[in-house]
């Protein structure tokens, strides 16, 4: 199947079991569509339990008697820097048929998902070399005499991995979830978004092609109910790691529980980004629309309640309206397009339904974003940027995680006021802070109650550093040594003489 080739024509996908493409048993297949012009690309096989169970079965076998648990850790980091080398080589055509498939732009899949899926191979491939092993050395009584004791801790890789993954970033967010487990020596079964299958489709390829062995890393399309549910509620499977929503990541902990998996949750948002009188008005501006209309606010880090201090706040508005206005929504394909389409028509009319409760609610439309009026684009699901002065913190708009192009924005005096205003929420992914007092920013920072906080900057970090939310934003850390320590289980084993 050439995946790159969904430019000139549908295709028709299969699953990935044990190093090959296969139908899904019950021959079942359901329709991909663009969403920017809702053009059929491909024909994708449609994954129920009997495939879970093939694919489970494959990816128990690689680990129970497979090499690739057992290879040196170094040769598992050639066989990742493979794949991020590959992964590079198809970037132009993975970036494509990203934007084509997810309706992301362009710029963003190019200049920033395929370099990240690369450099997330990299990164494990050097973690898991370099990550440091334990001993220790002590002396204990045992059975009447002193003994010398070295006690060192194993680590080994968990097991099969069931690793789910949302829409907005698919390549992305694969990468960040197979490298690791790949790295530490899991096998795994992939479970894509049924919106946005064929990168992940791809990568699998490329995974063989870059050495991974047959059966260590699986792909099952389909949809949530129906190849999700199976997968997590599968008692061979070890470790679920999962990014979505918090309605999906709270039933799976459920399901997890009844076997006692290992469960790390990426859940849903609704960050706050706080301007304070004195942040430089210009860097501010800039970071705040990029954290909140980026890939049309579709990203759980979206700062999405915008909070500026009373002393700017009307300048601070003008301009911020000025700009927002100014951004293009088009074909996700053109890099002239800040906005592409949103992932679904269901999905955009769920968006603007919060737009008509807004204004239901009493909210001041700032600007009232609606379809766009041109013709090349009435095929996608494409929604203009709104901004919503709330009368409250608490209706929908203020509340929900809606997903989509839609902020609402207040004005704030204190520091003390906003920060309980900001950690008003049940959700606690990140927050995002402009001030030019390093005293304000990292007092704020002690005090948002969420899993990240960025000053002067929106989602500048480093491989290294730990990725997740607290509240119902998420359960566990991904990133760096967190991944690292998720896939991997810890055994003791000590040595007496
Ligand atoms: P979703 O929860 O609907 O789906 C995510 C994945 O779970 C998909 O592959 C889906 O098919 C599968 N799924 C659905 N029902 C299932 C079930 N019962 N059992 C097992 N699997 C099931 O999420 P989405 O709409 O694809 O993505 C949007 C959500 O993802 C937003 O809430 C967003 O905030 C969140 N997200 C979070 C992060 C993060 O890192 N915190 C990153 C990106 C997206």
């Amino acid at each position: 199947m050439d995946l790159m080739a969904v430019a000139t024509g549908v295709q028709r996908t299969q699953l990935f079991i044990d190093g090959r493409f296969v139908d899904a048993a019950g021959g079942e297949t359901f329709e991909d569509r663009a969403p920017a012009t809702s053009e059929l690309l491909a024909h994708v096989a449609s994954g129920g339990a009997r495939d879970v169970d093939r694919a489970v079965a494959a990816a128990r076998r690689a680990f129970d008697g497979g090499p690739w648990p057992r290879m040196p850790a170094a040769q598992r980091a050639k066989v990742l820097r493979r794949l991020g080398a590959l992964l590079l080589e198809n970037a132009d055509a993975l970036a494509k048929l990203e934007a084509r498939d997810a309706g992301k732009p362009f710029k963003e899949t190019a200049h920033r998902d395929v370099p990240r899926a690369a450099d997330n191979c990299a990164f494990f491939a050097s973690a898991i070399e370099q990550r440091a092993q334990q001993v220790t050395f002590d002396r204990k009584p045992f059975l009447g005499s002193e003994r010398e004791i070295v006690s060192l801790v194993r680590e080994e890789p968990v097991g099969v991995c069931a690793l789910l993954t949302p829409w907005n970033s698919p390549l992305m967010q694969a990468t960040w979830k197979i490298a690791p487990a790949l790295a530490a020596g899991n096998t795994c079964v992939l479970k894509p978004s049924e919106l946005t299958p064929l990168s992940t489709l791809k990568l699998a390829e490329l995974c063989s092609a870059a050495g991974v062995p047959d059966g260590v890393v699986n792909v099952v399309t389909g949809f949530g109910a129906d190849a999700g549910a199976p997968l997590v509620a599968d008692a061979r499977v070890d470790a679920v790691a999962f990014t979505g929503s918090v309605a999906v990541g709270t039933a799976i902990n459920v399901a997890a529980a009844q076997t006692l998996k290992k469960v790390t949750l990426e859940l849903g948002g609704k960050s706050a980004n706080i301007v304070f009188d004195d942040a430089d008005l210009e860097l501010a501006l800039e970071g705040s629309v990029l954290a909140m209309f980026r890939h049309s606010g579709q990203v759980c880090l979206a700062g999405t309640r915008l909070f500026v201090q009373a002393g700017i706040y009307e300048t601070f508005v003008e301009r911020y309206l000025e700009r927002v206005r100014a951004l293009r929504v088009g074909d996700p394909e053109s890099p002239e397009s800040d906005l592409g389409p949103l992932i679904s028509a269901p999905h955009r009319a769920r968006v603007e339904g919060f737009i008509e409760r807004a204004l239901a609610e009493g909210a001041t439309a700032l600007l009232h974003g609606g379809r766009p009026a041109h013709a090349e684009l009435a095929n996608g699901h494409y929604l203009e940027p709104s901004i919503f002065a709330p009368p409250s913190d608490e209706i929908a708009v203020a509340r929900e995680e809606i997903f989509g192009p839609v902020l609402s924005l207040f004005q704030f005096e204190t520091l003390d006021e906003v920060v309980a205003r900001a950690n008003d929420t049940r959700f606690g992914l990140s927050a995002y802070v402009w001030t030019r007092d390093v005293g304000t920013g990292m007092r704020a920072a002690e005090r948002l109650h969420s899993g990240m906080v960025w000053i002067n900057g929106y989602f500048i970090r480093d491989l290294r550093q730990p990725f997740g939310g607290v509240k119902e934003s998420g359960l566990g850390r991904e990133g760096g040594r967190w991944s690292l320590d998720f896939f991997t289980e810890p055994k003791l084993v000590c040595i007496a003489y």
